[in-house]
C-alpha cells in the first residue's frame, strides 16, 4: 500500500455549535495520519468540512437570531476554518454542503438511484431522532430513548422516498467481513449484529422542510441530510483519489452510516468503495460525559493559549488510545506538557545545542556513528504502529527514543569532555534530534519546525530517519521549545 494514493477524511461536522474538543480530536487525528503518510512519500488528499443542510442549522440560526440561514452557515464556516487554522490542520479541501458543486453531486446521484429503481416513493411511519438526524427502530433504543441523545425520538408519519438498503445486505455484509474494512476490528461484531437483524429500506427524503437540497424531481421533498452529506466524500475530492486507499475516520456513533449505508449507496451507484472505516472512541472530561447541561465542554482556543497548540495535539494523541474511549483532564495535559514535552524533549534539545554552541561554536562535522545510540531507534516498529493506527503507541516509542538520547548525554557525561572528544557524541546526538524532529512532525509540527530551524536543516522525510545523513551541522540555538505551566 506504500505508494498508493491516500484519501483520508474526517466526518463533516454539524454547524449547530462551534468546534468542540471532540471534533478537534477527530480532526487532529486525521491530520496526524495525513502528515505522516505525506512524509512517507505518498500522494495524500485530506478532506474535511461541514454538513450545513441539517435542520439543526435552521434551529441554531433561529436561536442566534439570524434572519438568513445562509449567513449563519457562512459565519459558522469561518469559525470552524479559524479553529482548524489555530490547530494547524493541513487539510487539502474544506467542503461545505451548501456549495453548488456539492448540491449538484447529491442531486445527480439521487436521480441516478431513482432511475435505476433503487429509490422509490412510499409511506414512512416510525421514529426520528433529530439529534442523530436518523430514523430509529425500536431495537435501536435504550429504555425508549436514543442511546446517544438520551431523548425519546419523535414519531413521524410522512411520505418519503426510500432507498433499497435491503437489496445490498449480502454485499455489505461481505464487505464488513473483509480485512481492514471496519477498524478497529473489535467493532466489526457490532455492525454485523446490526446487519443480521435485517436491513430495511430507509427513507432518504423528508417532506415540508425549508432547508436542504431539493429532491431533483420533487420540489416538495428535501434529500435526507445523511444521504446528501455522505456524498461529500465524492464532491469534495478529485475522483482519482478514489482509485487508491480511502480511509474514513469517524466517531463510533456514526460508524453505521459509513460502513453500512454509504457502501450500499456506492454499490447502487456502481462507484468505488472505501478501503477502511476507522472509528475512534469517545472521551470524558475529568471522568464525566461531555454535555451541554453539565457545561463541561472546554474551549479549544483557550486551551491552546494556555498550554500551546502542540501540547494539546500531543496530549490528545498520547493520552487516548486511538480507537478506544479515554479521558481528558487539564491535570493530565499539564503533566504531559511539563514532564514529557518540556522535561524530556525540550530539555534534550536545549542541553545538546547549548553544549554544541558553547564548546564548538555550533559547528559539528560528521563523525562515526555510535551504535549504542543509533541501535535504540526502531523506525520499522514506529512505522508499523502508524500503519496500524496505534498513534498513541507510536508516540510512546518516539518518546522512548528521546529518553535514550537523554540517557546518552548522561552516560557519556558530554558536558565534562574536551572539545576534541565531544564532537562524536554531539554529532550522534544532533542526528538523533534531527530524526526525532521528523518523527514528531505529524504530531507537533510547529515544534518540529522550531527544532529544524535551530538545527539549521530542512524538513526531512521518513526515509531520512537514519544516522549519518548530515555532513556538517551549523546550529543556531533558539528559544526553549516548551514553557511549563504550573
Ligand atoms: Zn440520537
Amino acid at each position: 500500500m506504500a505508494n498508493k494514493k491516500l484519501l483520508i477524511t474526517t466526518p463533516i461536522y454539524y454547524i449547530n455549535a462551534e468546534p468542540t474538543i471532540g471534533s478537534s480530536y477527530t480532526t487532529i487525528s486525521v491530520d496526524v495520519l495525513a502528515r505522516w503518510n505525506r512524509l512517507t512519500g505518498r500522494d495524500v488528499f485530506f478532506l474535511t468540512g461541514l454538513d450545513e443542510n441539517s435542520s439543526k442549522t435552521v434551529e441554531s440560526a433561529k436561536e442566534r437570531k439570524y434572519s438568513s440561514i445562509q449567513k449563519y452557515a457562512d459565519d459558522m464556516a469561518k469559525e470552524w476554518i479559524g479553529t482548524w487554522k489555530i490547530l494547524n490542520i493541513s487539510y487539502d479541501n474544506f467542503i461545505r454542503t451548501t456549495s453548488k458543486k456539492h448540491k449538484d453531486f447529491a442531486q445527480k446521484y439521487f436521480n441516478k438511484a431513482y432511475k435505476d429503481g433503487d429509490i422509490y416513493f412510499g409511506d414512512y411511519e416510525g421514529l426520528y431522532c433529530y439529534g442523530c438526524e436518523d430514523f430509529k427502530r425500536e431495537i435501536d433504543l435504550k429504555d425508549g430513548s436514543c442511546p446517544y441523545h438520551k431523548k425519546k425520538p419523535t414519531k413521524v408519519k410522512e411520505k418519503n422516498y426510500f432507498f433499497r438498503l435491503s437489496k445490498y445486505q449480502k454485499e455489505v455484509l461481505k464487505l464488513i467481513n473483509s480485512k481492514n474494512f471496519v477498524l478497529p476490528s473489535f467493532r466489526r461484531k457490532e455492525i454485523i449484529n446490526f446487519i443480521e437483524q435485517g436491513l430495511t429500506d430507509i427513507s432518504v427524503s423528508r417532506p415540508n422542510l425549508k432547508w436542504g437540497i431539493d429532491v431533483p424531481f420533487d420540489k416538495t421533498q428535501k434529500i435526507w441530510t445523511w444521504y446528501d452529506a455522505l456524498y461529500n466524500y465524492y464532491s469534495g475530492v478529485d475522483k482519482k483519489y478514489w482509485k487508491g486507499e480511502v480511509v474514513h475516520v469517524v466517531g463510533k456513533d456514526i460508524q453505521k452510516f459509513h460502513s453500512v449505508i454509504w457502501p450500499a449507496m456506492l454499490l447502487s451507484a456502481k462507484e468505488d468503495l472505501p478501503t477502511t472505516v476507522f472509528s475512534h472512541g469517545f472521551f470524558t472530561i475529568n471522568g464525566q460525559k461531555i454535555s451541554k447541561s453539565l457545561g463541561n465542554n472546554i474551549e479549544v482556543g483557550k486551551l491552546c493559549e494556555k498550554y500551546s497548540v502542540d501540547a494539546l495535539r500531543y496530549f490528545l494523541m498520547r493520552e487516548i488510545p486511538f480507537g478506544q474511549d479515554g479521558d481528558f483532564s487539564e491535570e493530565g495535559l499539564k503533566s504531559r506538557l511539563n514532564n514529557e514535552l518540556a522535561n524530556e524533549l525540550g530539555n534534550l534539545v536545549s542541553r545538546v545545542l547549548s553544549i554544541a554552541g558553547k564548546k564548538l561554536k555550533g559547528n559539528v562535522s560528521k563523525q562515526t556513528i555510535d551504535k549504542r545510540l543509533s541501535s535504540k531507534l526502531n523506525i520499522k516498529n514506529i512505522s508499523k504502529l502508524m500503519e496500524n493506527y496505534e498513534l498513541h503507541n507510536a508516540l510512546g516509542e518516539i518518546m522512548k527514543f528521546v529518553g535514550e538520547c537523554n540517557k546518552y548525554v548522561n552516560d557519556q557525561k558530554v558536558w565534562e569532555k574536551s572539545e576534541k572528544e565531544l564532537e562524536k557524541d554531539l554529532y550522534n546526538l544532533l542526528e538523533g534530534i534531527r530524526i526525532i524532529s521528523i518523527l514528531f512532525y505529524s504530531f507537533i509540527p510547529e515544534t518540529s519546525e522550531k527544532i529544524n530551524k535551530q538545527l539549521n536543516v530542512k524538513e526531512g522525510k521518513i526515509k531520512d530517519c537514519k544516522f549519518g545523513i548530515v555532513n556538517k551541522y551549523k546550529i543556531k540555538k533558539g528559544e526553549l521549545l516548551f514553557k511549563k505551566v504550573n
